[in-house]
């Protein structure tokens, strides 16, 4: 076992306190080793000086400082842990800590939009919905939507042309892979379709996947029944499945959406030595943390911080997320989920912000 700085473990013992916070393991020049939270911090930190193996060990190995910052209660600590996390990406936090995959749909803005699975956001101003948990089923399920409207899936450098752009496009060309043969794709690369005709056909998985279009099961119904139609029973069993599993990406959608719209609310936290704290939460983010009004005068000046920042957030939609955000979003969702008792201490934003009833005394 490495042996540590002497002067590390009387730090602790002398300066940290046994309150809620979040700590940061420190390596030579600085760099972020490790982050934690807990609600004794103090306890915690001693704690490590006790690991003779294993991975902890061999952190402590690396450890030349440790920092702390406290924190009024658990929640924050919770919120605060993943955000230094997702900044820093502290390497024992990596290593040690299996990172949670999420797969998002892509609809890109190339010229003929594609559809495709994703496991990360990036800031392009394409559209992306999520996030799913099981990557792999959702790449199974994007296939089946690009399927059941004809929408490309293939890369973004095969080049597109529509029919109408038939003085550049003269003669046609034959699609670039077997989807266009068989129908499954509109085929711009071969210029077998109007820009038009395309661009309906991703509007459809636009309000398919906001959970407002029924499109592509229709499709699939129709395809069912001309192959039921054909006697061909093992091609109307393939869209059967096909239909399920896209049924089940819009009850997903529509159950993460509502779930989200619902995670709205003032939420008012008890904190050490009378710390409390209200958080702002909309969709399931944190946008606000205000210290909680002791008095009217008090109650009047946060309500108009609340109001400054719920009018930032208000019309944003649900599931306009990247990965960072969805993250939150889950682990808010999580704690509400495993101590439903906390959602007593909500209170609707509009009822927050409503101005005082004069007949009321405070
Ligand atoms: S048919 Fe053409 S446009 Fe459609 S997926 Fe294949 S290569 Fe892409």
């Amino acid at each position: 076992m490495p042996s540590l700085h002497p002067s590390l473990k009387a730090h602790v013992s002398g300066h940290a306190e046994d309150r809620p916070g979040v700590y940061r393991w420190l390596g030579e020049d600085g760099q972020i080793l490790y982050v934690g939270k807990s609600v004794r911090v103090k306890s915690r930190l001693l704690s490590y000086f006790r690991e003779d193996r294993g991975k902890i060990a061999r952190m402590m190995g690396e450890a030349r400082d440790v920092a702390w910052d406290y924190i009024p209660n658990e929640f924050a600590a919770l919120v605060r842990e993943m955000r230094l996390i997702q900044t820093w990406r502290p390497r024992y936090n990596v290593q040690h800590k299996r990172k949670r995959r999420y797969g998002f749909i892509k609809i890109t803005l190339d010229l003929a939009p594609r559809i495709i699975p994703v496991t990360r956001v990036a800031a392009d101003g394409a559209s992306y919905y999520g996030p799913f948990g099981r990557v792999g089923w959702v790449a199974e399920a994007v296939g089946d939507l690009a399927r059941a409207l004809a929408i490309r899936d293939c890369s973004a450098d095969t080049p597109v042309q529509f029919g109408d752009q038939f003085e550049i496009f003269a003669g046609g060309r034959a699609p670039r892979c077997m989807r266009g043969d068989t129908g499954s794709c509109l085929a711009p690369c071969a210029g077998r379709c109007l820009s038009a005709d395309y661009e309906k056909r991703v509007d459809e998985a636009r309000a398919f996947l906001q959970g407002h279009g029924q499109g592509p099961l229709r499709r699939l119904r129709e395809q069912m029944s001309e192959a039921a139609e054909r006697l061909d029973f093992e091609y109307a069993s393939r869209i059967r499945e096909r239909h399920e599993r896209l049924e089940k990406l819009q009850h997903y959608l529509s159950g993460f959406r509502g779930q989200i719209e619902n995670l709205r609310f003032m939420y008012r936290v008890p904190g050490f030595r009378g710390n409390d704290r209200l958080y702002l939460i909309h969709h399931g983010r944190i946008r606000g943390d205000f210290p909680a009004p002791r008095s009217t005068p008090d109650r009047n000046r946060i309500r108009a911080r609340v109001r400054e920042a719920h009018r930032g957030y208000a019309g944003k939609a649900a599931l306009d997320l990247d990965a960072n955000a969805a993250a939150e979003v889950l682990l808010v969702a999580n704690w509400f989920n495993r101590k439903p008792k906390e959602r007593e201490r909500a209170v609707a934003i509009e009822a927050f912000l409503a101005p005082p009833d004069p007949r009321v005394h405070s």
